[in-house]
């Protein structure tokens, strides 16, 4: 089933939570929305569900108005991150309780029962009270109730929240892994960046009322819309420094004056004036030996990691990090010197006014970085 929504807005009395919020989701799509708490995630996916009223704006299911049908009629299942299971049914009968409202003979709806939690891997457990279960058994027992009523969308609203990090990764497969079984359209929310960039197609980015960004994971990291996204996708986050490009538009120093003694070359021509540069921590290479296209910077912290090392560091008041894909040692106080990207599709630029994405494609003949 495909998922429109068209100029969507939402108030609670006169405080505004999402303004003109317009996408379409596709039939079979895993879709996360993502946003930091209180950017109207859960809002918006309880308009889809029927469960919050619209301000404004309409919600289309394969292009049928649903704006106004109520919650029950829209071929739906929700998982919530509180599991809402009854205590005093056994896992069986929760299950079965997700099929009350629908059409089906006492045997189609044990068959159902039974496939759905042998799917997540539960049936040897379907006598148990949700008491006797663990956090992460009773999430599985709630996906099955779901999962039973073969609705077409399934919508989840942060169902890993109250797992501990160890099986929320496990179970992060198994919802991937239920999706690509089943095909249904799932939408999922949740404020963290990893669950959306590891599970989602494709993940809206919300903040400030607004869509920040929609594309495929690879998409908000490689190319954020804006710093919003840049800070927001990715761990540790997209380093910022401020630049000033010089009247020739082919060096830029560090902060916010030009200086020709601590110049470096752009690797690609940009109109002079004041930038935000963004650099993904991976980007920031530190290198034995200082060259002009290395900046100074001193060590303040080492996180070890095993496979990865980050390195947190000063340059002149701005905080920076570098990570290193192995086991790096470095004194804490230590001057170390880190490469600036040498190649344009490393560099990410920003607006300083409004932080949004200057798109400044390589120009036939310009100078390449450190020629
Ligand atoms: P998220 O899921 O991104 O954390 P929510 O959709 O739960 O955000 O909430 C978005 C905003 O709307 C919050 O500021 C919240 O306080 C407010 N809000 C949510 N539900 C209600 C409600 N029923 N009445 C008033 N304000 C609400």
């Amino acid at each position: 089933m495909s998922i429109r929504l068209a100029n969507i807005s939402k108030a609670f009395g006169n405080t505004k939570v999402l303004s003109n919020i317009s996408v379409e989701i596709e039939p079979g799509e895993f879709f996360v929305m993502v946003g930091p708490s209180g950017s109207g995630k859960s809002t918006l996916l309880r308009m889809i569900a029927g469960l919050a009223s619209v301000t404004e704006g309409r919600i289309y299911f394969n292009e049928r108005d649903v704006t106004d049908l109520p919650s029950k009629d829209r071929k739906l299942a929700m998982v919530f991150q509180n599991y809402a299971l009854l205590p005093f049914m056994n896992v069986a009968q929760n299950v079965r309780f997700g099929l009350e409202n629908q059409d089906l003979s006492d045997d189609e709806k044990t068959e159902r029962v039974e496939w759905a939690l042998n799917l997540v891997h539960m049936a040897d457990l379907s006598d148990r009270k949700p008491k006797e279960l663990s956090g992460g058994q009773q999430q599985r027992v709630s996906l099955a109730r779901a999962l039973a009523t073969k609705a077409p969308v399934v919508l989840m609203d942060e169902p890993l929240s109250n797992l501990d990090a160890q099986l929320r990764t496990e179970m992060r497969e198994e919802i991937a892994r239920l999706h690509r079984e089943i095909g249904m359209t799932l939408i999922y929310v949740t404020h963290d960046q990893v669950e959306a960039m590891t599970m989602g197609d494709r993940i809206l980015v919300l903040n400030d009322e607004k869509i920040q960004q929609l594309g495929t994971p690879l998409d908000l990291y490689n190319h954020p819309a804006n710093e919003f996204v840049a800070k927001f996708i990715g761990s540790p986050e997209m380093n910022l420094l401020p630049i000033t490009v010089n009247d020739e538009g082919d060096r830029f120093s560090i902060g916010d004056a030009f200086w020709t003694d601590n110049a470096f070359v752009l690797p690609f021509d940009l109109p002079a004036g004041s930038y935000h540069l963004g650099i993904r921590p991976e980007k920031l290479v530190p290198v034995s030996i200082a060259n002009p296209d290395t900046i100074t910077a001193k060590v303040k912290s080492l996180q070890q990691l095993g496979n990865d090392t980050l390195i947190f560091c000063d340059y002149d008041g701005q905080s920076l990090v570098s990570r290193v894909p192995e086991q790096f040692t470095v004194a804490v106080g230590a001057e170390l010197n880190l490469l600036l990207p040498a190649s344009a599709d490393e560099w990410h630029l920003f607006n300083v006014d409004d932080g949004e994405q200057i798109v400044a494609a390589p120009e036939e003949g310009a100078a390449t970085y450190g020629a």
